[in-house]
């Protein structure tokens, strides 16, 4: 008899296996709306021009050895980063009470953070993710033991934020409970709390020794404007918040394969936060040894180099006018064709993504009738959207809305 013979078939991974059934399809109209990657007008993967120059800097580079990183990473990599989420000037780096770990892109960084706190928070087992969310949001958190709970978010009636429910939910969570907080470009909803309202948010937070755990896989990525993405967790580490912020370089770099992440912690202080960073590398240690170093090299010398950081800038903002340009293409298609609806929503939202309300039943008719690939929630990636296909597209959903 097998050893292996209690281990039941796990379902395939709902958006890989959508790309799946995308690449097998033949139909030349086909149109791939699922995964969240950036792809150029003409549908292809975009390697950003400031990358392949960093890409060539590294092949230059003699002096340039295949030996171990650091376990918690080159320190020039995770400072850049901490210093690119939190701004320069943020106490918590003047202070030098914050720490870096250079972790597996986003997720690893969700992961790293997750097994930090399941092993040294003591304040609350329940964590609280958003309605809905990043469909990896809950596995990671449950895989470390946490009890996962739903907080409201998305209200179908306005299709924007449930703010009021929002609050409630903080307000009723047992104190010191972990709340995951995308900190710009909601996946999947697109949709994200104005200023006044993280005020709010924040306040709530105080008022129940909630803990922020900021995700930020979008950085650049909402606005165009790398400050103005960060404002929320900025704004919480000058109400003297302790938290974790998640960074993925995986959207902002393009380095999706490369595995580029780091996971910001802030402290009381400089004592606290060498202290976190030990444990930070204790797990590390055991779980990956020593972090990749090609994604986080290219990193590395985009964000020191101010000159290519200025046109990394320029890339990030190629890649957020596209896709607001396509935004807007979808809207106006869909109001000439008079579809019946509100559409406003699609351009309103910010972002990888456009929550655009499609039921379930109709996502499966764009995928049978029209060779569409999108998720069963109706998130449609805007990056998939091009001046070739958005006519067809508009169309098959004016259709399948009908
Ligand atoms: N967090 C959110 C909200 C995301 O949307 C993603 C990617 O889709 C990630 C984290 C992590 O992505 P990666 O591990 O590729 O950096």
């Amino acid at each position: 008899v097998s050893v292996f013979q209690q281990v039941p078939l796990a379902p395939p991974d709902a958006i890989f296996n959508l790309t799946n059934q995308f690449k097998a399809d033949t139909d030349p109209k086909k149109i791939n709306i699922g995964v969240g990657a950036f792809r150029t007008d003409e549908l292809k993967p975009y390697v950003l021009p400031v990358v392949k120059k960093a890409k060539a800097i590294l092949f230059d580079d003699e002096t340039l050895d295949h030996e171990y990183q650091p376990i918690a990473g080159q320190k020039s990599y995770t400072n850049a980063a901490v210093k690119l989420i939190l701004g320069q000037d943020s106490p918590a780096i003047k202070e030098n009470r914050y720490a870096g770990v250079q972790t597996i892109s986003g997720t690893g960084a969700n992961h790293t953070g997750a097994l930090f706190l399941s092993l040294f928070y003591n304040k609350s087992k329940k964590c609280y993710i958003s309605n809905p969310t990043w469909a990896n949001h809950r596995n990671i958190f449950s895989l470390v033991g946490f009890e996962v709970e739903d907080y409201a978010y998305w209200n179908p009636e306005t299709r924007g934020l449930d703010y009021e429910g929002l609050l409630k939910s903080m307000r009723d969570a047992p104190e010191g409970s972990i709340y995951v907080l995308h900190a710009c470009a909601h996946n999947p909803t697109g949709v994200d709390p104005t200023r006044e309202q993280w005020k709010g948010i924040a306040k709530v937070m105080r008022e129940k020794n909630l803990f922020p755990f900021f995700d930020c896989a979008y950085q650049g990525f909402a606005s165009g404007d790398l400050d103005n993405d960060a404002w929320a967790v900025r704004y919480f580490v000058e109400q003297g918040f302790e938290l974790f912020v998640c960074q993925s370089f995986a959207k902002n770099f393009g380095l999706y394969g490369e595995r580029a992440g780091n996971l910001t912690i802030v402290t009381k202080s400089t004592e606290e936060a060498q202290r976190v960073l030990s444990q930070f590398e204790k797990l590390q240690r055991s779980e990956i040894s020593n972090p990749p170093a090609f994604g986080s090299r290219i990193v590395d010398i985009v964000l020191n180099d101010a000159a290519l950081y200025k046109e990394w800038t320029e890339n990030l903002k190629y890649m957020s006018s596209r896709i607001m340009e396509m935004r807007k293409a979808l809207y106006e298609n869909l109001i000439q064709l008079g579809t019946p609806g509100t559409w406003n929503h699609i351009t309103d939202q910010i972002g990888m993504f456009s929550f655009t309300g499609l039921k379930a039943s109709q996502v499966k008719v764009l995928k049978e009738k029209y060779h569409i690939y999108m998720t069963e929630n109706g998130r449609v990636s805007m990056a998939g959207v091009s001046t070739t296909n958005v006519d067809y597209l508009a169309k098959a959903i004016d259709d399948v809305v009908r």
